[in-house]
């Protein structure tokens, strides 16, 4: 078995920044204060958790001395950042690959080939290939999306077990037992190389979109290989939206990189209520962007829900162009905007 001690190293150094207190002891061993239990709350000097080399498994494990958890580096890592977590199983799969087709390769080299991901689109269906009166076909028209973007849309029967053929153990038993036919969206990079996908449920209680990317050092973001970058670019939420406004694309999941643009709007759904939500755009207007508040007449959650109840792509875009604002005058429309809840504890008391 190949041991990826020399790339739990490497993805150590690079959370560090998240760890207080990151001092490296020796090669093998570093003392950290417990990201976990937050160590001591009184003594703020406390660095009770240690990173060392378990030499039964020649393989990194966390330990702290104030809480006592004790975890293998996999989900030391896990429980500190899901997404660097996903980065991270991504270089073992692609390190795993490369060992098998060449066993000689011991060393990280640069010139290691790129697994070509755009061919696992040739085990999905095509929304065009599909009958007209076929429910999923029916599914795509009746949310009126463009027919030119059909080709761009695929189906799958059981998408964690689909995931699973690629990255193997991604999903496990417990989350295969909700396994769940999804509309596939897949992304594609400036070059037309394929570097996630988003698969996205038909059922409203479910995780409404799940990305799974492919390649690490690519952002999340949906449609960057068909936008131009002179023009002003709408940021949406969901790439199904994104459909719908010229010059867009979505976040899909990720948790709010935006690559540079000369002039960007980010246009996030229509949910007063959602904390989430709200937390996102305060963060956007004090980094300084332009966002979009949608006006309190405006009674759908969606664009593509706006679409599919009479609203018109240029009607949409006209709404956003006229609600857009930043800095001070984009926090006192957002104040209007969201639904405080009432502190029900608070009245009792009273
Ligand atoms: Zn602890």
């Amino acid at each position: 078995m190949k041991n990826f001690l020399w790339l739990e190293k490497q993805y150590l150094s690079n959370i560090q920044y998240k760890l207080s207190m990151f001092t490296k002891k020796t090669d093998s061993l570093y003392n950290m204060r417990c990201p976990f239990c937050g160590d001591s709350q009184k003594h703020k000097f406390k660095a009770r958790g240690y990173v060392y080399l378990n030499d039964k498994t020649n393989s990194l494990w966390y330990k702290c001395h104030n809480c006592n958890i004790n975890l293998s580096f996999n989900n030391f890592l896990k429980k500190l950042d899901n997404n660097i977590y996903d980065d991270y199983l991504l270089d073992v799969f692609k390190e795993k690959q490369t060992f098998k087709f060449n066993k000689t390769v011991i060393e990280k080299t640069s010139d290691v080939e790129e697994f070509n991901y755009n061919k696992i689109l040739n085990n999905l269906e095509n929304i065009n290939d599909f009958p007209k009166d076929h429910p999923v076909y029916k599914y795509i028209k009746n949310r009126q999306i463009p027919s030119e973007k059909y080709s761009s849309i695929f189906y799958c029967k059981r998408f964690m077990e689909w995931i699973n053929t690629i990255l193997p153990e991604k999903f496990n038993a417990e989350q295969l037992k909700v396994d769940e036919p999804r509309i596939i969206i897949p992304f594609f990079d400036k070059d037309g190389n394929l570097f996630a996908v988003a698969g996205r449920s038909f059922k409203k209680k479910s995780i409404k979109y799940i990305t799974i990317k492919f390649v690490s050092d690519e952002a999340k973001i949906y449609g960057m290989d068909r936008i131009d970058m002179n023009k002003r670019v709408y940021i949406v939420e969901g790439p199904i939206d994104s459909f719908f406004i010229d010059n867009c694309i979505a976040f899909a999941g990720s948790s709010g990189y935006i690559p540079e643009f000369n002039d960007s709007v980010i246009v996030l759904d229509n949910e007063p209520r959602n904390k989430e939500i709200i937390k996102q755009l305060e963060k956007f207007i004090s980094l300084g962007y332009k966002i979009c508040i949608w006006p309190k007449s405006m009674p759908y959650k969606d664009i593509n829900e706006m679409i599919v109840n009479g609203f018109s792509k240029e009607e949409i875009k006209n709404i956003i162009d006229t609600n857009t604002y930043s800095g001070l005058m984009a926090t006192a429309k957002l104040s209007e905007w969201k639904v405080v809840r009432k502190n029900i504890r608070m009245e009792k008391i009273v």
